[in-house]
């Protein structure tokens, strides 16, 4: 006989898009969660088709779907934090936003705004973002890369100063902490800076040479969730979830196509 696990043995919850390829989206999530030893499931928010070179198509699910996928989870798993990633249109962020606001209000969430896909397709109708930017008086934090940082607040994001004021606007719109990622500027070095109402603390390391992997903000986001949910402070959570990349990032995969992927190999 198996002994069962500890029935309340928290998990992470991970509300978020499928990418067959799995170099975003809950296949990647997925494997943050294991690489930091945490139990997860996951809720999927739309079904895109894509491989390494290009992405044809997204396809939300209808928000019944979704309801019910979170409502069972939510009766039997102890949820311990919960991460969010593509959530493809207003209404299901509407659903998602109903969810969270049920379950008790200390609970880490992270959300990782994903907008945009990196082959090019909308993944948030960029029309309704306000129904994206509502959602972050439930969050504890909000983490955009930097085109998404300037989506979301209608700045620019190209000096120190125009990051942090994008990050205030957040800030100002009820996230309680924001990690604006560097991955996209320029430099040999890439820094991410956390802001929140009362510091900025900044993490750096040199940019990897080589081809693009992606799926680097799913792992990041759902690696931190992983911290938070065990009871680590913010800053530690982000360390640990960095530290974590660095080692997927030693196992990334080529297969040939346009970018490399995380690998659980
Ligand atoms: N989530 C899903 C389902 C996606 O399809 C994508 C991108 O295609 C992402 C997240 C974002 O991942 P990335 O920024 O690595 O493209």
């Amino acid at each position: 006989m198996r002994e069962p696990t500890p029935p309340n043995e928290p998990v992470v919850l991970i509300i978020a898009g499928y990418d067959p390829s799995g170099g975003g989206g809950v296949l990647a999530d997925l494997r943050a969660a294991r690489a930091c030893q945490v139990r997860a499931v996951a809720a999927v928010t739309a079904v895109t088709a894509q491989n390494t070179f290009e992405i044809s198509r997204m396809t939300p699910v209808p928000a019944d779907t979704l309801r019910a996928q979170l409502d069972l989870l939510a009766r039997e798993f102890p949820i311990g934090a919960v991460k969010l990633g593509m959530l493809g249109t207003a209404e299901l962020a509407g659903v998602v936003g109903d969810f969270l606001r049920a379950l008790p209000p200390d609970l880490p969430v992270v959300l990782d705004p994903v907008l945009v896909a990196t082959a090019g397709l909308e993944l948030f109708d960029s029309e309704r973002l306000p129904a994206l930017t509502g959602l972050l008086p439930l969050c504890s934090l909000v983490t955009p890369n930097l085109p998404e940082l300037g989506a979301l607040t209608g700045g620019r994001t190209d000096t120190e100063e125009d990051r942090r004021q994008g990050a205030r606007f957040l800030l100002a719109r009820g996230a309680r902490a924001v990690l604006v990622k560097g991955g996209h500027g320029l430099g040999d070095l890439v820094v991410d800076e956390l802001v929140t109402a009362s510091e900025v603390v900044g993490f750096t390391h040199p940019r990897l040479p080589g081809p693009k992997v992606r799926g680097t903000g799913c792992f990041l986001a759902t690696a931190i969730a992983c911290g938070l949910g065990r009871g680590m402070p913010l800053t530690g959570a982000i360390d640990a979830a960095r530290a974590r990349i660095l080692e997927a990032l030693a196992s990334a995969w080529f297969p040939g196509g346009r970018n490399g992927l995380m690998s659980d190999l």
